[in-house]
């Protein structure tokens, strides 16, 4: 069954400002808490052509993330610094590849029922100002895009994770090889996901 829902899986990245803030823990323990499954996991330092892949892997990023970014400035009554998305997005690039590259992030694989969406529920919205209180950026950072954008670097959010199912999957296959994800069930799956609750009253 691995188009079953509890088999989907997500790509988190604790960014190196996660990293430095010591919140590994922290975050690792949210993700786990919800009852997702770790299946891979490694420390590294990045280099720039593997962050300029990573957000590139989707060819229409660079569209998107511009456009996005232009409609952020005029919805705050702001003027963009250009009205091309990709111009825009060059410099964000750009900024992503210092931070990313700056020093050790965590690499991990999370499994479960609708992991792509649960995490991104737990992570919180991409600008920490307006991420919700109780995510993780909501609670533990408070960057902008205002002081980030005026400052010339890349917002600090402690996390990426994976914005779709099809973005997962191509992300994960950059991030890990076949062999470092690993197949493997946890007890804890029989109460999630187990059709009979039997076996549990002796
Ligand atoms: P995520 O999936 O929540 O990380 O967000 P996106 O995939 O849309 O964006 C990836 C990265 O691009 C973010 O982590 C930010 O560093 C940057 N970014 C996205 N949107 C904006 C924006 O509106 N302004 C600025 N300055 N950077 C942005
Ligand atoms: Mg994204």
């Amino acid at each position: 069954m691995s188009n079953h829902p509890s088999k989907e899986r997500t790509l988190v990245i604790i960014k190196p400002d996660g990293v430095q803030r010591t919140l590994i823990g922290e975050i690792i323990k949210r993700y786990e808490k919800i009852g997702l499954k770790m299946i891979a996991l490694k420390m590294l330092v990045p280099t720039i052509e593997h962050i300029e892949k990573h957000y590139t892997l989707d060819p229409e990023w660079r569209r998107i993330t511009g456009e996005k970014t232009i409609k952020g400035y005029q919805s705050k009554g702001l003027t963009p610094p250009s009205m091309d998305p990709l111009e825009i997005t060059a410099k964000i690039l750009e900024n992503l590849k210092k931070y990313m590259t700056s020093g050790p992030v965590i690499a991990m694989v999370w499994q479960g029922a609708h992991a792509v969406e649960i995490v991104r529920k737990i992570t919180g919205g991409t600008e920490p100002l307006t991420s919700d209180t109780g995510t993780i950026r909501g609670d533990f950072v408070l960057d902008s895009y205002q002081m980030s954008d005026g400052d010339n670097r890349a917002v600090r959010n402690l996390i990426h994770a994976s914005g779709s199912v099809k973005e997962a999957e191509m992300e994960i296959n950059h991030w890990f090889k076949p062999e470092e994800v690993l197949n493997y069930r946890l007890v804890q799956e029989q109460i999630l996901y187990d059709v009979n609750l039997d076996g549990i009253l002796e």
